[in-house]
């Protein structure tokens, strides 16, 4: 084990740290803030990060507060994953926090840190770019607000720390699905967020793991916008189909950049993008929509057929439409 930090500082309030870590940089030493270190510590271990100086952030306890306004919702950098799991003023957000990594991640995993982190295929962060969230940081410039989307596409500022993000408070359904090598143990290859405003008549989707940040799907969305009947917040199966079809497309559009993980070439992301969409979409808006209908009219013939396996949704998928791997509409052990 070779990391290497010759100083750990413990703040207690937001302008210390911040005081900190531009003394550490004024004094000419590498310095990180940590949050609850999962994805720090192991990059300190592999050595892919050297830092002189880490800053601590668990005693900040104003960092560690959420909050509800009459119209927003404001959740603290040192609010962990598992602190949003069961919060009722955000089922979706609740429903992104509950599906990442095991326990432990969630026990220690702060929001600040997946800001940090900026991970292309974050739950949080997919989950908050389709809830138009903003990022609140302080700096020695002062603090500011900006949306989430120009924060992740920005240079990081070294000298600046997430203090909290904010949504608005839910006008609808949302939820948020995933595919990963394994659920609950490494983060998702391709997601996929809807969030539905139903006092707005708006619908935003955001798509994981096909980009360097979350992307938001806008045909889809303004497809969908004149798609729902509003006034009972319901669509058509066709038209959550459209909407997948629309998804893929604008995913295939992305072809030259999207990355290739473990488990997924461009052409798996771009097959996983539309179903988990389409499924997403019919999710919230028209859930009476029958699966296998859904799954025969978005899941192409095999060689793609085990695209999607049933252990790679969120635990509140009933295990995940045992009809997903095939396209006649039986599950893997026979139809139910
Ligand atoms: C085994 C494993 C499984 C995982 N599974 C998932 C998963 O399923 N889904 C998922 O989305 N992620 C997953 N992750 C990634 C990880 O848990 C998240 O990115 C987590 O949110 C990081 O938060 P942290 O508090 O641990 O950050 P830390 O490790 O403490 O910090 C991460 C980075 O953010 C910076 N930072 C920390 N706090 C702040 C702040 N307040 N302001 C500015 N910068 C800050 C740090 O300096 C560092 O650069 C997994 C990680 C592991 C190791």
């Amino acid at each position: 084990m070779h990391w290497s930090a010759s100083g750990m500082l413990r703040p207690s309030t937001v302008g210390e740290a911040v005081e900190m870590l531009s003394a550490a940089r004024a004094a000419g030493l590498e310095a990180a803030l940590l949050g609850g270190g999962t994805d720090l510590v192991p990059a300190l271990r592999a050595g892919q990060r050297q830092v002189q100086t880490i800053i601590g952030l668990r005693r900040v306890l104003e960092l560690r507060v959420r909050g509800a306004g009459a119209d927003r919702l404001t959740i603290g950098a040192g609010v962990t994953y598992t602190d949003l799991v069961g919060w009722s003023l955000s089922p979706g957000l609740a429903r992104a926090a509950r599906v990442v990594g095991s326990a432990q991640i969630r026990n220690t995993g702060t929001v600040g840190g997946a800001l940090g982190s900026a991970r292309p295929a974050s739950d949080l962060l997919t989950f908050l770019t389709a809830a138009d969230a903003e990022v609140l940081t302080v700096s020695p410039r002062g603090p500011r607000r900006q949306p989430l989307a120009r924060f992740l596409a920005a240079r990081p500022e070294p000298d600046a720390l997430v203090t909290a993000v904010r949504l608005a408070r839910p006008g609808g359904p949302a939820t948020y699905l995933k595919i990963g090598g394994r659920q609950a143990a490494y983060p998702a290859e391709v997601s996929c967020a809807v969030v539905v405003d139903r006092v707005r008549h708006t619908l935003a989707c955001a798509v994981g793991g096909i980009g360097r940040q979350p992307v938001r799907m806008v045909e889809a969305e303004a497809y969908a916008q004149a798609a729902v009947d509003w006034a009972t917040g319901t669509v058509s199966s066709a038209a959550a189909a459209r909407f997948a079809d629309l998804v893929t497309e604008a995913t295939q559009a992305l072809t030259p950049t999207l990355p290739v993980g473990p488990h997924g070439s461009a052409r798996y992301r771009i097959h996983a993008a539309g179903v988990l969409a389409g499924r997403a979409f019919a999710r919230c808006l028209n859930p009476a929509i029958a699966r296998p209908a859904l799954a025969a009219t978005l899941l192409p013939a095999a060689p793609h057929s085990d695209f999607l396996r049933p252990d790679t949704f969120g635990p509140d998928t009933p295990h995940a439409d045992p009809a997903t791997p095939h396209v006649d509409g039986t599950g893997p052990q026979g139809a139910r």
